[in-house]
Parts: C-alpha cells; sequence; structure tokens
C-alpha cells in the first residue's frame, strides 16, 4: 500500500445555522485491511448535495449522521484490494464511502453500492448519470409533466439539478425560464444552457420578471429553492399547474424557519398541484433514465456543467460552496486519479 495513512473528516458537532468548517475535523488512521467478504477501495469524486446539510442536524430519508464518524457523501471509488466476490481491483464503484481516502464495502449501505456501466466516466456517473440528473429527469417528467407550448420556470437554475431540468423542460417544446443568482449564471443560461429567458433573483425583483417574462402565466414550476420565488411563481399559476417541490435550499441553514408561502390558496382557485419527492424512491427506474438522458447528452440536447474541485483536505469548503452560490453546476471535487 503506498499510502499508510487514512485521512477522514469526521463529523464533531452540528451546525445550528450556516454551516462552519468548525463541525469537522482532519484525521489520519491507519488504512484498513479487508475482511472476507469485503473490498478496500479508494475514493476518486466526491458528490457534494445540499441534503448532505440535512443529514448533519436530523432524520431524514437516511438517518442522522452520528457524531465522531467519517462525513457521509456519496463517490465513485475504486477497488484497491478485494476479498468480495463480485468486485476485483480495478473496478469503479459508486456508493456512500463518505469524505476519506479509503473505506471498506461489503457491497450495502444507506446510499446503496452498485458498479459504474462500463465506458461511464466517473464525473458524469456523478452529475448527469447522478443523483442530480436523475431528480432533474423524474421531477420534471413524472411530476411536472410539461406538454409542448407550456411555460416552465425553475428556480437554482444554474445548479445540477435546475439546469437540467430546465434543458429536459426545453427539449418537451417548452419555454423556459429559469431564476439564479448573479449575471454571469444568467448569461449562461440564455447563452449557452438554451433557456428563453433568466431572473437574477440577486438584483431584480422575482414578481415584476416573472410577469414580464411569462405573459401567458406559469404551468410548471421545478423549485429547487422555496422562499421568495415559490411564492411569486404561485401568484401566477395557470389552471390545472404543476409545482414540483424538488428542494428549498433557501431555508437549510435558517435557524428559524420562514412563514410559509401566502399565495399558496391559488393551487385551490387555478385547481394546481404543488407535489414533494425523493429520488431514492425511483431507483428501480434509474436505468430508464439513464438511457433517456445519455440519448439526449448523445443528440447534444442535454448536458452538465460540472464545479470540479481538488483535493480531500478541501471537502469541507467544498460543501459550503452550495450554501453560497459559488458551485457552477454539478459540484466534484477530485480526490485522486483512477490507476
Ligand atoms: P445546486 O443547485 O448545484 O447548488 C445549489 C445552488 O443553490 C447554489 O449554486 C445557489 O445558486 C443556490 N442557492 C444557495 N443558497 C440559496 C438561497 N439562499 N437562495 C436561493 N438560491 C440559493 O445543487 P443541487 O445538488 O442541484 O440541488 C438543488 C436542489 O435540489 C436542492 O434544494 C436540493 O436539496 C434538491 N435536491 C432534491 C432531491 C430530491 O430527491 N428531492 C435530489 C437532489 C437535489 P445561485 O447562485 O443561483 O444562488
Amino acid at each position: 500500500m503506498p499510502d499508510a495513512v487514512n485521512r477522514q473528516w469526521i463529523l464533531v458537532s452540528r451546525p445550528t445555522a450556516a454551516l462552519t468548517e468548525s463541525c469537522f475535523e482532519l484525521r489520519e488512521s491507519p488504512v484498513p485491511q479487508p475482511g472476507e467478504g469485503e473490498a478496500l477501495v479508494r475514493n476518486l469524486y466526491l458528490s457534494f448535495d445540499p441534503t448532505q446539510r440535512g443529514w448533519m442536524t436530523m432524520d431524514t430519508y437516511v438517518p442522522i449522521i452520528p457524531l465522531g464518524e467519517v462525513m457521509r457523501a456519496g463517490s465513485v471509488a475504486q477497488v484497491v484490494e478485494s476479498r468480495h466476490p463480485d468486485y476485483a481491483p480495478g473496478d469503479l464503484l459508486m456508493g456512500g464511502f463518505g469524505w476519506q481516502d479509503y473505506a471498506l464495502t461489503d457491497g450495502t449501505g444507506i446510499l446503496g453500492v452498485r458498479k459504474l456501466p462500463p465506458g461511464v466516466p466517473p464525473n458524469l456517473a456523478l452529475s448527469l448519470f447522478g443523483i442530480t440528473g436523475l431528480t432533474a429527469y423524474f421531477g420534471v417528467m413524472d411530476l411536472g409533466q410539461p406538454k409542448a407550448g407550456e411555460t416552465f420556470v425553475v428556480s437554482g437554475a444554474a445548479g445540477a439539478t435546475g439546469s437540467v431540468a430546465g434543458m429536459i423542460a426545453k427539449i418537451q417544446g417548452c419555454r423556459v425560464v429559469g431564476i439564479a443568482g448573479g449575471p454571469e449564471k444568467c448569461r449562461w443560461l440564455t447563452e449557452q444552457a438554451g433557456f428563453d429567458a433568466a431572473i437574477d433573483y440577486k438584483s431584480e425583483k422575482i414578481g415584476e420578471r416573472l410577469s414580464a417574462e411569462c405573459p401567458d402565466g406559469i404551468d410548471v414550476f421545478f423549485d429547487n429553492v422555496g422562499g421568495e420565488a415559490l411564492d411569486e411563481v404561485l401568484a401566477r399559476i395557470n389552471q390545472g399547474a404543476r409545482v414540483v417541490l424538488c428542494g428549498a435550499i433557501s431555508r437549510y441553514e435558517e435557524a428559524e424557519l420562514p412563514p410559509g408561502p401566502k399565495n399558496y390558496f391559488n393551487l385551490v382557485l387555478k385547481r394546481g398541484r404543488m407535489e414533494g419527492f425523493i429520488v431514492l424512491d425511483y431507483a428501480d427506474r434509474f436505468p430508464e433514465a439513464i438511457e433517456k438522458l445519455a440519448g439526449w447528452l448523445g443528440e447534444g440536447r442535454v448536458r452538465q456543467q460540472e464545479d470540479v474541485q481538488e483535493g480531500l483536505e478541501n471537502a469541507p469548503r467544498t460543501l459550503m460552496r452550495l450554501f453560497r452560490g459559488e458551485n457552477f453546476g454539478k459540484q466534484l471535487l477530485k480526490v485522486a486519479d483512477p490507476s
């Protein structure tokens, strides 16, 4: 084993408001040896997801991360040594191997463990074909059900999930309007990502701009953010509108939760539907989604902007980027090259 130590980021305290590096401690331990039925894997890329902030503070759709344990994260890792019948050295696995250089796996875990399909690069496995791309696919196609000619609005539009959701809605023939933070992200949405319009929530009045960009009202809203954007959209929905509750990042770091949307009663008047979902519930349909996304990728109709930081030592700072809007597309951290 060329590396004598396994660096591990341990969760040592729980955030009460904005995330700080002091929630984590970098420790070193010996590289573990696989027992019978186990494989030793080395992390190559870690995935960063806003939901990790929730895992640190409460039971959600997965149990809270216990204090003193390695910070949980989805990742792609390479098998180094194996005493597991299904894994051989060199295999690439996707799983929840956490913020550390090395991990042991018996092929099970909270986030599951699966082999990467041949030819799929590790970064793509965590971005377009990973949780965010799959979330965009099922949120748009199953819950949003957009039809050609409809107006589709998405918040968090320049992010990993939001950008792909908007591109999928465009393929369905919608007018697509994105809400994102800052002129650079908004320019990227209209000039590179194929959106019809973009609203900079940091410098523009969301309501006024929605009225201007959605003159026929809003049929589908894919919400990643919550808060003001959700309320302003609810004021402008059409008959039978679908509001897809994917996430609400504007409240993840709030110690005191803000009041609910005041315009929700429009759902009654307009016979609208507002529905949340967790993408893991669609696990048995992931192959269907990956096939579709791969087809659109090949045709150049969908692509994933990636933001790749480097070095395990930067893991806490990389997670914080999501909450400061510093990431531009899917947030990844490269930990090692495949051998
Ligand atoms: P992302 O959008 O790539 O990154 C997060 C983005 O959120 C930031 O770049 C920032 O963009 C925006 N943001 C941060 N704080 C904000 C605030 N206070 N107000 C408005 N915008 C803010 O992350 P992602 O992984 O694709 O996740 C997007 C959303 O999808 C999250 O809410 C996440 O929880 C949700 N999600 C849900 C599921 C599910 O199964 N339901 C699965 C995956 C993700 P700006 O620069 O534009 O502000």
